[in-house]
């Protein structure tokens, strides 16, 4: 699997995050590294917000 790691190591998700802060670090994530680490809950809020 290809990581982007220099992003990872730049973009740690914190330990606690909110859902919507979680939403965010994939938003940024997708558009930076094509690892694949996307729960369902979180591809059907992006598409939500993208309808909108
Ligand atoms: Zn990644």
């Amino acid at each position: 699997m290809i990581i982007n790691k220099d992003w990872h190591e730049k973009n740690r998700m914190k330990k606690n995050p909110s859902f919507n802060e979680r939403v965010l670090w994939h938003l940024s994530h997708a558009e930076n590294c094509p690892c694949r680490g996307m729960s369902e809950s979180i591809k059907k809020e992006i598409e939500r917000r993208k309808q909108s």
